[in-house]
């Protein structure tokens, strides 16, 4: 059998990227591609967020429908995959409990990339256990039109920088544009589009909580 044989010295190396993904757009999907290219990972799981505790300034849709979305958005991709852990622990949602369940899941022969924009990177050092989430992953901080890509002061070695083609699409745009009737088509793949009408998403009459789950 294979038991005598050598085991391959490559460790698999799995970039996660984070979001609220209400809904996904074509760059999450250009980041996710450019940073698993640039840093030659075997996979990039996807992992949308929990339901928050509180109500915040708006309703967050449904968990069950941002999953979706995101399987639908990653499907074609033999690369991409979508975790269920951050929706399935519930609750608002930690880089590190993340990185934790993650590991616990994929076992210990995996490297972490965390995968996240400028935007939130500058955030990195207000997150919670931030000597605990140096030891995870590496962080890879993607510019962001809008969001200016400085160094946080991540230790060296535990964090890049990395310049992806500028896409100006933010899901805040997406739902205001369907709010207001206008198209969505090619900020957001087809599926989404698709999806989006299907369950009514994002309409000013009928708000994301009143739907059925
Ligand atoms: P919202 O407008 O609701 O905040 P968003 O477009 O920022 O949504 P998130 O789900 O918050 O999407 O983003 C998940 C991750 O993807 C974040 O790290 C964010 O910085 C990154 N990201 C979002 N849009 C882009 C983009 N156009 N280019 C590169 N990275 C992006
Ligand atoms: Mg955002």
């Amino acid at each position: 059998g294979f038991g005598d044989a050598p085991r391959p010295e490559r460790r698999v190396r799995l970039g996660v990227m984070g979001g609220t993904f209400d809904p996904i757009h074509h760059g999450h999907l250009v980041a996710a591609s450019e940073v698993a290219s640039l840093f030659s990972l075997d996979e990039v799981v996807f992992v949308p967020t929990g339901e928050p505790w509180q109500k915040t300034e708006r309703a967050v849709t449904a968990a069950e429908d941002r999953y979706l979305m995101t399987v639908i958005a990653t499907a074609s991709n033999p690369r991409f995959s979508v975790s269920r852990v951050d929706i399935d622990r519930g609750g608002p949602t930690y880089t590190v409990d993340t990185l934790r369940d993650l590991r616990l899941e994929r076992g210990p022969e995996v490297d972490f990339f965390f995968i996240t924009g400028a935007d939130a990177l500058g955030q990195i050092f207000s997150w919670r256990d931030a000597d605990e989430l140096v030891e995870l992953a590496h962080f890879v901080g993607c510019t962001r039109p809008g969001h200016t890509l400085t160094d946080p002061g991540l230790p060296m070695g535990k964090a890049s920088l990395v310049e992806i083609p500028a896409l100006a699409i933010s899901s805040t745009a997406c739902r205001e544009r369907v709010r207001r009737g206008e198209p969505v088509w090619y900020l957001v793949p087809d599926g989404i589009v698709q999806y989006i009408n299907k369950r009514s998403l994002y309409q000013p009459e009928r708000s994301a909580e009143e739907l059925p789950t």
